[in-house]
């Protein structure tokens, strides 16, 4: 699968910081309750940390008291791509950068969140670059 944004490993370690890098490239999950962004209420768009491209919207962040930043539905629906993740002995849906590939965070489905969608982006703070808005 090729992305917009390709860019040789050593680059992405240059780049990123550790954290970013486990996160972003490694697919690591941050720990619960500790991202910059966990609780953020602030309006803004939320890009991705390793190319930039725009993912959320503040519009759509809700309290999922998980741990995480929580999405109910991606800036566009473009903007991240969904794959099969059947790592750590589950079925779980990974959300990836659509533009570099990255690794966000994942999706879940059902969890009877008063949303519209229903589901729950479930994003790593590290991941993500808030852009508050002007005024
Ligand atoms: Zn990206």
């Amino acid at each position: 699968m090729a992305y917009d944004v390709e860019k040789p490993d050593e680059q992405w370690r240059a780049e990123l910081n550790p954290a970013e890098y486990a996160v972003l490239r490694e697919a690591a999950t941050e720990p619960a309750f500790t991202g910059e962004y966990t609780d953020t209420k602030t309006e803004g768009v939320y890009s991705c940390r390793a190319c930039g491209a725009d993912l959320f919207t503040s519009e759509t962040k809700f309290a999922s008291h998980c741990g995480w930043p929580s999405f109910f539905d991606p800036k566009d629906t473009d903007a991240v791509e969904l794959i099969e993740d059947r790592s750590h002995g589950m079925v779980r849906t990974e959300v990836r950068c659509a533009r570099c590939g990255s690794h966000l965070g994942h999706v879940f489905e059902g969890e009877g969140y008063p949303t519209p969608t229903d589901q729950r982006y479930c994003i790593n703070s590290v991941a993500l670059r808030l852009a508050p808005a002007e005024g």
